[in-house]
């Protein structure tokens, strides 16, 4: 049983300067390919799931990443990815996964803020670690000569929303953008990351890791990023796996034979990733301090039912 809070992975990343990988399950397999690989390199790992995956695959995924975190021999952490709003993070809770993100980055500052600390005080009453978003992460179909949508986190403002909210981890806006850069302008800038590093003394998170030079995310784990999400990075050659398997076997269409090339690509870029950010071997550390290491908390469903009640009552 080593389903763990993502707090207490990202916590002891943060202490010894690695970074827990974060990836994206874009479908049930990506799953099973990262806990292979986690296990495989003695890392621990957070799996993430964006609300669309979430629609995609339905609610029945958490229990089966469950499943999987359960019976795996390292830790592994289920955290639900850019939750839009009160009812995506509801929905993960009731699901019980043990860590979710509140983006509502987009709302201006005070509402941002607001609506982050309402999902912090709902979560932490059943264990929940919260993941928020100040500033802007780039995107991909945003301008370029709007800098990609990226606003960069302020630290002084993002000192404040820290203490006013209680937070967890922080996702900052040092330049990335999320999926493939459009001309190659990837742009993260240490000095902003240093800077915030300096004031919160936290971990930060760093979404957009894909399509990044090795060296500047290197750089960057060195200064406070100990979570990273790759999500790109793992998608892009799986299907370009599946393209390939399809166009060269046109007459199959079993799964059994159509994915498995696919999947072996992808677990070659679980391993490069896992390595980069330093978290190979590092399971260990958290078996040598296990009297640490929380379960997720089973908490009974009308705890859910009651707070969810609460939410309403307060709106
Ligand atoms: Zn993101």
């Amino acid at each position: 049983m080593v389903l763990v809070s993502a707090k207490t992975l990202v916590d002891k990343a943060y202490q010894q300067h690695f970074a827990i990988g974060a990836f994206n399950v874009g479908n049930s397999e990506f799953g099973k390919n990262i806990v292979l690989v986690a296990e495989e390199l003695r890392a621990p790992v957070i799996l993430a799931v964006h609300p669309y995956e979430y629609d995609l695959m339905g609610s029945a995924i958490v229990k089966y990443l469950r499943e999987l975190a359960l019976t795996a021999s390292v830790p592994v952490a289920l955290h639900l990815d850019h939750g839009r709003d009160i009812n995506d993070v509801l929905r993960a809770v009731r699901d019980q996964m043990n860590s979710v993100m509140i983006d509502t980055s987009g709302l201006p500052f005070e509402e941002n803020m607001a609506a982050t600390k309402q999902v912090v005080d709902l979560a932490h009453r059943v264990g929940v670690a919260v993941e928020a978003e100040l500033g802007s992460i780039g995107n991909r179909h945003a301008r370029a000569d709007q800098n990609m949508g990226r606003i960069y986190t302020d630290p002084d403002s993002a000192a404040e929303f820290v203490k006013t909210t209680g937070i967890d981890d922080l996702a900052v806006a040092i330049g990335t953008v999320h999926g493939p850069y459009p001309s190659g302008d990837n742009d993260i800038k240490i000095d902003r990351l240093t800077a915030l590093n300096d004031r919160l003394k936290m971990p930060l998170v760093l979404h957009g890791g894909s399509d990044n030079p090795d060296a500047k995310i290197k750089e960057a784990i060195a200064h406070g990023i100990a979570k990273v999400n790759i999500s790109t990075d793992i998608k892009l050659p799986y299907y370009q796996g599946i393209k390939d398997t399809v166009l060269s076997k046109p007459d199959q269409y079993e799964p059994w034979i159509m994915t498995p090339a696919a999947d072996e690509i992808q677990k070659q870029v679980l391993r490069e990733k896992i390595k980069l950010f330093g978290s190979e071997g590092t399971a260990a550390l958290y078996f040598d301090e296990s009297e640490n290491l929380k379960p997720l908390h089973v908490y009974p469903s009308d705890i859910v039912d009651e707070i969810i009640y609460d939410q309403q009552d307060s709106e």
